[in-house]
């Protein structure tokens, strides 16, 4: 049931009336007191007279004393109307009351209760719609106006059209790790605000104060999205050349360096663009698909990273679900395996160790490797798991050799992710000691990009890792670009050439002379170095004859099951061929050295 609204200030409820009541009967009061002598004194017609008048009288005044109290209670009223006009949210309602009595001080404070009360609301207002490190409009504001671009249809009754542009600053994390917050938020701002400036929406006073009225629906405006993110929206442009070239001024804008917290930075951005209503009339699925083509562009190799939305960047997105399933499904169900690639000394030919390359026994797809799995798993976060099931079986197959007496030194591939762990390097140790593994026969093998992150405990986890007698080994090296300065500040035991390098290794030239660099440099360092991915005799020869340490690639072997790999040793053991093939790759007649397992096949 409705409850139903108090009326206040009604008949015997009314102020005006309480205090005529009160004179009357206090007046009516006194006029019977002093009517009582007068009573003994005079006549009775006398007397009727007298109380005649005196009843006049007091009427008279009853009537001024409720016109007096109409003057108090009236602008109590008023005051009181304001006041439930305010409590209804508007704050534009003016307080008439404007007098010097007690009820004017009350109107004054009340006008300035409002006006702070206005402010306030401003102010509430712009963070709930700003981004408070830009002042651009954040995503919900964004959301709001771009459903309404979207959704704008002109006078002439045709749909609405334009481009959403989703701008990710590329790096701005590491510039946070390294230099903190308040140099990458000074950073953020300056860059957002070059990016107003280059884009369409310069000019338009819409962008920071946007009102979303019918006019402000058909301008453009730059939002900032999330973290390192921001989306500029542009109603009516679609046509492929000017979303270029807004693009390019985008990318321009930033060219010339961005000064913050005193420091110079030369920031980039990648940009995806979607739009409607070609790609999608909704808001939301035009601004997702300017986002799945923007992280495309982070994958291109230009330094103007632009990608306009393409259909089949949602089947690559499908398809990523579909693996993410599969990894799921894969770790509950034990699907993983590990694989074993032989590593051969390069002095002798012996077979100084293995990697543990993990790959996916998928029901339907059968054995899927890791680069289709491990990017979309470290995405996911699932490789925390999947490293676990890797590093458990490689350390528990390395212990069973070592009993069986056949060491064999293991390297394992580990996942930045798995180093962002502050217990990565705890849980090696203890996986370590519960299969009673020696630990310097393990080898942890991680890329240049995690050696030169700075995320806090890389340094750490190396030195505790090494404490124990784990070795490290930087993989891929050379494909990093890496800081020299920083990597000389890392303790490591292998740097394994990045296998890129050696295609070329076997003939004279730049390939050849930067292979021999590499080789040197790692020597220099006091570190073993591995070469990868020698497919054939003469890379082998060449990279054993610019002294690396040990090989590993394709010419020995493709990667294995753990029981193809003990009948490979095993079969190698039994058939030495390291003598011959020695002599061959020191005699020179490298291409007439026939594979490796071809000779195994054949003794
Ligand atoms: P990686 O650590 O550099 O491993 C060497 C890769 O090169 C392996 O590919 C191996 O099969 C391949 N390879 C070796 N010799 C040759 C050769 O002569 N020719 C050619 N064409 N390729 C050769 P795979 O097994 O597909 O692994 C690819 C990458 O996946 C690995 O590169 C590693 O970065 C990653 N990975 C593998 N297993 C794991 C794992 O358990 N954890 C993590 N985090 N990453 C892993
Ligand atoms: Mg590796
Ligand atoms: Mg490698």
């Amino acid at each position: 049931m409705a409850k139903r609204a108090i009326q206040y200030g009604i008949g015997i409820n009314s102020l005006g009336f309480r205090l005529t009541a009160i004179y009357v009967t206090l007046a009516a009061m006194c006029l019977a007191l002093a009517t009582i002598p007068f009573l003994s004194e005079h006549s009775v017609s006398d007397t009727v007279l007298h109380m005649k008048m005196a009843i006049a009288g007091l009427i008279a005044t009853a009537i001024l004393m409720a016109l007096m109290s109409r003057r108090v209670t009236g602008p109590i009223r008023q005051l009181t109307d304001v006041a439930r006009k305010v409590a209804d949210g508007n704050l534009d309602a003016n307080v008439p009351v404007d007098c010097s009595c007690e009820i004017g001080g009350l109107g004054a404070s009340m006008r300035t209760m409002v006006s702070r009360l206005q402010a306030s609301t401003t102010e509430i207002r712009q963070l709930a719609n700003h981004d408070l490190i830009t002042g651009l409009p954040n995503r919900h504001r964004f959301q709001t106006l771009l459903e309404r671009q979207t959704g704008f249809v002109d006078a002439d009754g045709a749909p609405a059209s334009g481009s959403v542009f989703f701008i990710d600053v590329i790096d701005l994390r590491k510039v946070n790790d390294r230099f903190g917050h308040e140099t990458s938020d000074q950073l953020f701002k300056m860059i957002a605000s070059l990016l107003v400036e280059a884009s369409p929406c310069n000019g338009h006073g819409a962008n920071l104060r946007n009102s979303g009225s019918d006019k402000a629906v058909r301008e453009p405006v730059l939002a900032r999205f999330g973290g390192t993110e921001l989306v500029l929206s542009v109603p009516g442009l679609t046509d492929p050349d000017g979303i270029a070239s807004v693009a390019k001024r985008l990318h321009a804008a930033l060219a010339g360096g961005v000064k913050a917290s005193g420091r110079q930075f030369h920031p980039a951005i990648a940009i995806g663009i979607a739009r409607y209503p070609q790609d999608s009339a909704s808001a939301t699925k035009v601004k997702q698909y300017a986002a799945l083509a923007c992280n495309n562009s982070m994958a291109l190799s230009d330094a103007e990273k632009t990608a306009l939305f393409q259909p089949w960047m949602l089947e690559v997105l499908k398809s990523r679900e579909t693996m993410e399933r599969d990894l799921r499904t894969a770790i509950a169900d034990g699907q993983f395996e590990v694989y074993y690639q032989p590593k051969v000394s390069a002095l002798d030919w012996t077979v100084t160790g293995v990697e543990a390359l993990v790959r996916l026994n998928h029901p339907e797809r059968g054995v899927v490797g890791p680069g289709e799995f491990i990017e979309i798993a470290e995405m996911t976060g699932l490789i925390g798991d999947i490293g676990l099931i890797v590093l458990e079986e490689a350390v528990s197959q390395c212990a069973e050799w070592h009993r069986a007496g056949q060491s064999t030194e293991v390297s394992i591939n580990v996942s930045i992710e798995q180093f962002k762990n502050a217990e990565f390097a705890n849980l090696v140790i203890a996986i370590l000691k519960e299969h009673q593994c020696p630990a310097d026969l393990i080898t942890i093998e991680i890329t240049e990009t995690i050696a030169h992150t700075n995320i806090t405990g890389v340094a750490d986890h190396i030195k505790a890792l090494r404490a124990v007698g784990v070795r490290i080994a930087i993989d891929d090296f050379g494909t990093g670009y890496s800081n020299l300065a920083q990597l000389t500040g890392l303790k490591f035991d292998i740097l394994k050439v990045d296998r890129s390098f050696v295609s070329g290794i076997d003939s004279e030239g730049k390939a050849r002379e930067v292979s021999r660099s590499i080789i040197q440099l790692g020597k220099n360092l006091g570190c073993r170095v591995v070469v990868e991915g020698t497919e054939t005799p003469g890379q082998v020869a060449a990279a054993a004859q610019l002294g690396c340490d040990e090989i590993q690639g394709f010419f020995f072997s493709k990667p294995m099951k753990r029981c193809d790999f003990d009948a490979w040793k095993d079969l190698r053991t039994r058939n030495p061929v390291q003598d011959t093939f020695h002599r061959a790759v020191a005699g020179g007649g490298l291409m007439q050295v026939p594979a490796a397992q071809d000779r195994l096949a054949a003794s």
